[in-house]
């Protein structure tokens, strides 16, 4: 095991893994809030860091045809959501090279919390 090196994009309203607190993204990159499955909301991305991806696969979807790649944590291997490397259809492409996070599995957080030297986890616990 090397030393862990997590990108950070930084960001006022950022997402975290919800199982190990990782660093994904901020509001910023948010595309599209308008995907759901049987499991939920999910939401589009342009960047997300910290990610592992799967092989590339094609699935079959209500807006057609996709190349697309699981996403997986590096901190924790859980899977967030998908990768969309290609679309086929007219009108799709804005997905082209965005990620798709299951919200559910990720945490929204601001930075409007006042900066103390033992962090937010002290504070609630005290
Ligand atoms: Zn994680």
């Amino acid at each position: 095991m090397g030393v862990k090196c997590r990108e950070n994009l930084g960001g006022k309203i950022i997402y975290r893994c919800d199982t190990c607190n990782t660093y994904l993204t901020h509001r910023g990159y948010l595309v599209s809030t308008r995907f759901a499955s049987a499991n939920g909301p999910f939401w589009l991305f342009k960047k997300v860091v910290n990610i592992h991806y799967d092989n590339a696969m094609s699935r079959n979807m209500v807006t057609g045809r996709h190349i697309v790649r699981y996403i997986y944590c590096k901190g924790c291997s859980a899977k967030l959501g998908w990768f969309y490397e290609m679309a086929f259809l007219n009108g799709q492409e804005y997905k082209e090279g965005c990620k798709i996070l299951e919200v559910a599995l990720i945490r929204e957080e601001t930075d409007d919390m006042p900066e103390t030297p033992f962090g937010k986890h002290i504070l609630s616990s005290v």
